[in-house]
């Protein structure tokens, strides 16, 4: 079985690696490696695939996506799927104000976290957000307070904590029992009668998100199931819920997973709580991975190839600092040779940075036909890449470029040195 993943928007034409009409290789000359190459068609295919299941042939909508932007949160990107209609899910009042700059409208983001701090409550009822989701009572609390003190009402859901298994690695999986996500299945009620009682918070929907990189439909059945018999419980004690937030958390192709396709998950899904009478409700999705975790790649060239007894290693000038998933997640991203005739003798190879770490690996045992001097794309690097980057090493973090049919355009201009330590001070002399 092939070890690439079905891409959109990356293909190989005339043995050389493409990003839509261009050559990765010419990307790599004009703006340097490492660079992040992301693809436009491939994020507006995706986030029409949504769509294709949220709005009726009729124009009405079943359902809105509000993208989760941590999983990438290039202004660019955000700005594609705002003039997409797209709402945003954010984590940070930093979010929000990329969400701001970059055209999207704070009447349609939603704000989840399990940490939100006083001066972020502020920043996000000043702007006026849809909703904030809670974690717990003393964020109950705390933001009953701040939105008091501010003359405002804030509206509010509660992260329930379904305590189903999505089966998908531990770092990533949130809604079980003994995970800090969300509010235990069996102190919802009681949490949503206190909240109740918050004169400064109006309860208008229900939360839950089960983990990332799920690629079964099953745990999503499970947890809504739960979710819906809350709603009709709270429905019985007088509190009523407008909107039902499902999360995100569809998993990608990373090499052979094979997930549901994105319509047929949201249509299933959204089927499903109709058929189970709750057709009135609004429902929310808050993808991020699947929205732009295959529409990226990380472009990067070979510095040297060091051969070894056990194993051959391939050094590369992207690390461990600019994709951190295989060193945190031990994560597989499928590497290709962005030129695919080189006459290089076939050798496996572990793909790794420059950074003083022995976890900073790209790929481990990989074949390849390369020489130094020639680039590889580390594929499906879009989500959870560049966001997670940081500057360890004193290494500037990659640029960024956006390919739109056969125009690249520079989305994040590459780190300089200086600008790493502009912010340090030196003690007084
Ligand atoms: C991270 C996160 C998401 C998005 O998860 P993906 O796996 O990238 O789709 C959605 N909702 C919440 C609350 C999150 O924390």
């Amino acid at each position: 079985m092939s070890l690439i993943p079905h891409l959109n928007g990356f293909s190989l034409k005339n043995k050389l690696w493409h990003a839509e009409d261009v050559a990765l290789s010419d990307i790599a000359k004009q703006f340097g490696t490492p660079t992040y190459v992301y693809s436009k068609k491939a994020l507006t295919d995706a986030f029409n695939a949504y769509e294709a299941a949220c709005v009726r042939s009729n124009g009405a909508r079943r359902a809105r996506v509000h993208y989760a932007m941590k999983a990438n949160s290039n202004l660019a990107i955000l700005n594609v799927f705002a003039k997409l209609g797209a709402g945003f899910d954010i984590v940070s009042a930093g979010e929000l104000a990329r969400v701001l700059a970059a055209g999207g409208s704070a009447d349609k983001v939603v704000f989840s976290g399990v940490g939100k701090s006083k001066s972020e409550m502020i920043a996000a009822l000043k702007a006026g957000v849809k909703c904030f989701n809670l974690e717990s009572i003393p964020e109950l609390t705390r933001l009953n307070e701040v939105a008091g003190s501010l003359g405002v009402k804030a509206k509010i859901s509660l992260r329930v904590n379904p305590d189903v298994d999505p089966k998908t690695h531990p770092y990533i999986s949130t809604g079980l029992k003994g995970n800090k996500f969300g509010i235990a299945y069996d102190d919802v009620i009681a949490t949503y009668q206190a909240a109740a009682q918050m004169p400064f918070c109006e309860i208008i929907g229900i939360d839950c998100h089960i983990g990332s990189q799920i690629t079964e439909i099953s745990p999503y059945l499970d947890a809504l199931d739960r979710v819906l018999d809350l709603i009709k419980a709270l429905d019985a004690t007088g509190i009523k819920i407008h909107h039902l937030d499902i999360g995100g958390g569809l998993g990608i192709s990373y090499t052979n997973e094979t997930p549901p396709a994105i319509t047929d998950f949201a249509n299933t899904l959204l089927n499903h709580i109709e058929d189970k009478g709750f057709g009135d409700l609004e429902v929310l999705f808050e993808p991020g991975r699947s929205l732009v975790g295959n529409a990226g790649l990380l472009l990067t060239t070979i510095e040297y190839l060091k051969p070894g007894e056990t194993k051959n290693f391939c050094i590369v000038d992207a690390a461990m600092n600019d994709l951190m998933r295989p060193a945190m997640y031990e994560a597989y991203h499928a590497i290709v040779a962005v030129n695919d005739q080189s006459s290089a003798s076939s050798m496996t190879y572990d793909i790794v940075g420059p950074i003083c770490e022995s976890g900073d690996w790209l790929g481990r045992d990989r074949q390849l036909k390369v020489e130094p001097g020639d680039q590889l794309a580390i594929l499906s690097a879009g989500a959870y890449g560049f966001t997670m980057s940081s500057n360890y090493n004193t290494r500037g973090r990659a640029a960024e470029v956006m390919v739109d049919g056969g125009k690249v355009h520079l989305i994040r201009e590459r780190e300089t040195i200086e600008s790493l330590f502009a912010n340090e001070k030196l003690l007084p002399a």
